[in-house]
């Protein structure tokens, strides 16, 4: 129940088991104060007497297990309490979680390997985000696996990542991303090249049980996978693929029984599949909602994030110091496929780019891979060349100008001049600077 206004700001009570949830309205910004007993927002505990700010169009609830007393300042959208949440649901599966993490320490196994699915704006970042908290809070070390080239939560839109958790998400920021595995996808959506997906999902899984090997606590930790929205066709097939690479234990299903009666069908017995309500708290995005989310992913970026602000550099690129790549070929019938190539083929193919004028405001992954064998792979056999695609990234750029006549593009950079690398992957997403 809203009350009294404290230091300017509207009160809410809120008794246990219920959660108070908020949008920031377009423009504006939001503080919230926790002022007595405890809260948490999306598992992340709040602290007395500390003031958080929340960004234009932020969309958050505050829960509490116990009982306590909020106070919110600033123009919310909306701002209402809900007794009617599944948190306790949340809560049963992390706890079943953490006695197949109990488990696997006994038994020297490993941990808990979870898939969350499900159509988009179900809430699968959160659930996500809540059962990380909640095992990194006793101690474990579970690592993300951010499959959603959409809304990636942990780096630029089009791509893929794993982060290995090691404190809980910071309740205004979320996850510290120190340290992540990215890999380039280089559009928004699986569809546009499923092969390269399914490979990057692949890529991660080998990565990630090569780590298990080694470290006992990212084991027992075991992960979460957060997928993307689209749960038909080939988005299907996908997360059916991402099941077996990373051989999952549990999938959760959010809100779509359809989905969880399929991949019951499809998947081996051993796997636990659970259907799990939404909670009524999520809210829907239209694009345009998406898109301002991405874009704002690719400014922090470059620019930081609120407390933290970075300085980006500017500075000009010889074409004849990099070599671009787009990854896959149009497609072509399978009737005109050359002797002996496949589709396959076509999909992880590196198509060398020329830089031309149509690249400006593209963004760039700057790739990890060697530059001899980027050289050698330019002219050397196809699997050499494929190097490429499997090697992470180390960092972003975004073509601000390009000049064909002097052969130089202009680029934004986190880092000044030179570029790590020289091997560049194009992707379909563009971001134009307005600093
Ligand atoms: P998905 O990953 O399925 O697309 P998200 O987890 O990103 O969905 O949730 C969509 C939006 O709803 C996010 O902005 C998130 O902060 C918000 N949200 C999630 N749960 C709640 C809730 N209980 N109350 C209010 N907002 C919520």
């Amino acid at each position: 129940s809203a009350g009294g206004a404290s230091g300017g700001g509207v009160r809410f009570e809120l008794e246990k088991e219920t959660e108070l949830r908020f949008e920031v309205e377009a423009g504006e910004k939001v503080q919230l104060e926790l002022l007595s007993g405890l809260a948490e927002v999306f598992g992340s505990e709040l602290t007395r007497n500390k003031k958080y700010t929340f960004g234009s169009g932020s969309k958050i609830a505050v829960f509490t297990w116990h009982s306590c007393s909020v106070s919110l300042t600033g123009k919310t959208e909306v701002a209402y309490v809900s007794r009617d949440t599944p948190m306790l649901l949340y809560l049963n599966t992390h706890a079943a979680l953490e006695q197949m993490r109990q488990q696997a320490e006994r038994d020297n196994e490993r941990g808990p390997r979870v898939m969350v699915v499900g159509p988009t704006d179900v809430g699968k970042s959160t659930v996500c985000r809540l059962l990380l908290n909640y095992a990194v809070r006793l101690g474990r070390r579970p690592t993300l696996v951010e499959l959603d080239v959409g809304q990636s939560g942990v780096s630029v839109p089009g791509t893929v990542s794993a982060l290995c958790i090691e404190r809980p998400a910071d309740v205004e920021e979320g996850f510290s991303v120190q340290a992540p595995l990215v890999y380039h996808f280089g559009s928004t959506s699986p569809g546009t090249n499923i092969k390269l997906y399914n490979k990057l999902t692949s890529c991660l899984a080998e990565v990630f049980s090569q780590r298990c090997e080694v470290n006992r606590k990212a084991s027992v930790g075991g992960c979460v996978i957060n997928t993307c929205g689209w749960v038909k066709g080939s988005g299907y097939q996908a997360l059916v693929h991402c099941a077996s690479a990373f051989e999952v234990d549990v999938v959760l299903v959010l809100d779509q029984e359809r989905l969880y009666n399929e991949l019951k069908r499809d998947l081996p017995h051993f796997v636990k599949v659970v259907l799990l309500p939404k909670s009524g708290g999520v809210v829907e995005r239209n694009k345009d909602c998406r898109r301002e989310a991405r874009d704002e992913k690719i400014r922090e970026y470059f620019y930081g994030f609120r407390g933290v602000s970075f300085y980006p550099h500017a500075f000009d690129v010889r074409f004849s110091d990099v070599r671009i790549y787009k990854i896959g070929a149009p497609s072509i019938p399978d009737s005109c496929l050359p002797l002996g190539m496949s589709q396959d083929d076509t999909q992880l193919k590196l198509v060398p780019v020329t830089p031309g004028r149509d690249l400006t405001h593209h963004v760039l992954s700057v790739s990890c891979a060697e530059d001899e064998g980027a050289e050698a792979g330019a002219s050397g056999p196809a699997a050499q060349r494929r190097g490429i695609l499997e090697s992470p990234v180390c960092g972003f750029i975004v073509v601000t100008a390009v000049d064909t006549q002097a052969q130089v593009m202009t680029v934004l950079s986190p880092a000044p001049r030179p570029l790590p690398r020289h091997t560049l992957l194009i992707m379909d997403i563009r971001f134009i600077d307005l600093k």
